[in-house]
């Protein structure tokens, strides 16, 4: 039997009328996340050791920061966050700092000769190190990988529950499909998941719900521009009303619309 913490929220999220049901559990869990951060917890020092280390997205501090609450415990995250990745990034500094002041004295048949072949100087060998530091720290975010590893189980949980409880398959069957990158979890886990034979059932089920989904999706947005001829001023907007945010989110999983 798999965790009841997982399959009561996946019930309750596909019984919801919405364009993607993992996008609502993400999203119940990118809140938790957010409180969880916000939470007296981390005022203690020891408690940072991974927001210390990973940091979070422009995202999700722009969300921390955004809710306006427990202040101080927001400034105290960013404050050992920056002195640890600092520390690291002063290392790269002042090791290179002697090499970059003798390239930045070279001469100038040195220097006319290395603007064409970019040579492996000290400044150069700097440049690379700092952006791999640079790019591995934007990559990282603590509360984007909590996330992921909860969407993988909710995916997970998601596949097994639909061949485990017809009543579920049809739930999902008779629903609006997912979002395009909850389209691709699913087919990732499938594959990690299932027997190559229910893995193609499931492929093949998906892709029916997929295909006409979009093509819903698609209509809707069509009809949305074409309300713009003044000849349809007057015709419905059917349930097209709201095509740009579902549709938005249809592509690339829920946003902040307004
Ligand atoms: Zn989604
Ligand atoms: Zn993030």
């Amino acid at each position: 039997m798999k965790e009841k913490i997982y399959t009561i929220p996946i019930n309750d999220a596909f019984s919801q009328d919405c364009e993607c049901p993992l996008c609502t559990l993400e999203k119940q869990q990118e809140n938790d996340s957010i409180s969880f951060m916000l939470s007296p917890a981390l005022m203690e020092p020891d408690k940072r050791i991974d927001t210390n280390e990973k940091g979070f997205c422009r995202r999700h501090f722009g969300m921390l920061y955004n809710a306006r609450e427990n202040v101080l415990g927001v400034s105290l995250i960013i404050e050992t966050h920056i002195q640890i990745q600092m520390e690291k990034l002063n290392k790269l500094i002042t090791g290179s700092r002697k090499g970059i002041e003798a390239d930045a004295g070279m001469n100038a048949l040195k220097n006319l000769a290395g603007s064409v072949t970019k040579p492996a100087t000290t400044t150069n060998k700097f440049i690379d190190s700092a952006v791999s530091f640079l790019d591995e720290l934007d990559a990282r975010c603590e509360i984007c990988e909590r996330i992921e590893r909860i969407m993988e189980r909710y995916a997970d949980v998601t596949i097994w529950m639909y061949f485990k409880d017809p009543a579920f398959m049809e739930k999902v069957k008779s629903g609006k499909g997912f979002c395009l990158p909850h389209y691709k979890l699913l087919l990732k886990t499938a594959k990690e998941q299932l027997s190559p034979k229910q893995c193609a059932v499931f492929v093949n089920d998906l892709n029916d719900l997929m295909t006409s989904n979009m093509n819903r999706i698609l209509e809707d947005v069509q009809w949305f521009s074409q309300k713009f001829d003044y000849r349809n001023k007057e015709a419905s907007w059917e349930n097209s009303k709201d095509a740009i945010p579902r549709s938005i989110e249809k592509l690339t999983s829920y946003g902040n619309f307004k």
